[in-house]
């Protein structure tokens, strides 16, 4: 193997790395609409997840982009019975703004949520938009996360409109969730410019330079590591950062030490080194 990476190594050997455990910032929970995934409960992604060498991961539930009361309280169960395997985010869906209020309620009584997730191009809601305000007024409260689904060029999430929402809101870490995917001039400059804003890599594994130059411009202590598990294997989005032209300190900061230190704040979760 002509990839002089250590890391790479092991993960090629043995599938998974000790020296570098991985966590996954981007998942999701529970089967969804018109689409089979083979493993999407909590036994088959901690299997796909052990066979990878990823440690834990934090999740939104699918059922909660549809309805929230019933997905977050799912995602609730699933954090309680896989402890320090699973983490959540609490998704909110802005075309109901009572609700907003009511799971922004709920946060300090669940354990093991890092924040919040926001799906704007699903639910068809601009990011900017009033009604995500009482969930980003807490998360800007507590220095929570919030997960945003960002897409390039859409009308309700592109990267110039999470960049405006984060300088609204200083005090909260936002994921800018599949780095904005297409649009990566306006997204790494964003990521660039506001020092709150994270680069999250689901379904932006491009082969080619992409992870070389993010990397290069935004550095890799701004970047994470997610898979949309169950969605997609966690191998594939492991593999694109130990063949990218990287050091491995930056696979450590990308894989999970930058995870480590998002996290540790608002779970109490130890870093590994
Ligand atoms: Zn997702």
């Amino acid at each position: 193997m002509k990839n002089p990476s250590a890391i790479a190594r092991e993960f090629v050997e043995r599938g998974r790395c000790d020296a570098c455990p991985v966590i996954d910032m981007h998942g999701h929970y529970g089967p969804y609409p018109s689409i089979y995934m083979p493993r999407p409960y909590a036994d088959g992604m901690v299997e796909s997840m052990d066979r990878c060498g990823v440690a834990c991961i934090v999740c939104s539930s699918h059922a909660a982009l549809v309805d929230a009361e019933r997905g977050n309280a799912e995602m609730a169960q699933v954090i309680g019975e896989n402890p320090g395997r699973f983490y959540g985010y609490r998704v909110v869906n802005p075309n109901y703004p009572r609700q907003v209020a009511e799971e922004v309620a709920k946060f300090a009584e669940g354990q093991g949520f890092a924040g919040f997730k926001f799906h704007s191009d699903q639910h068809e809601y601009p990011i900017t938009g009033d009604a995500y305000a009482p969930a980003l007024e807490y998360a800007q409260e507590h220095r929570l996360l919030v997960l945003a689904h960002t897409w390039g060029e859409s009308r309700y999430d592109r990267p110039a409109m999470l960049g405006e929402v984060a300088a609204k809101y200083e005090g909260a870490t936002f994921l800018m969730g599949h780095a904005g995917y297409g649009e990566w001039d306006a997204a790494l400059a964003v990521a660039r410019e506001r020092d709150n804003v994270y680069l999250e890599l689901t379904a932006a594994y491009e082969v080619g330079g992409l992870i070389e130059r993010m990397v290069g411009e935004v550095g890799s202590g701004k970047i994470v590591f997610g898979t949309d598990l169950p969605w997609f294997d966690p191998h594939y989005g492991i593999g694109a950062i130990c063949f990218s032209r990287i050091a491995d300190e930056d696979r450590q900061n990308i894989l999970h030490r930058n995870a480590e230190g998002l996290l540790g704040p608002v779970l109490g979760t130890e870093p590994s080194g």
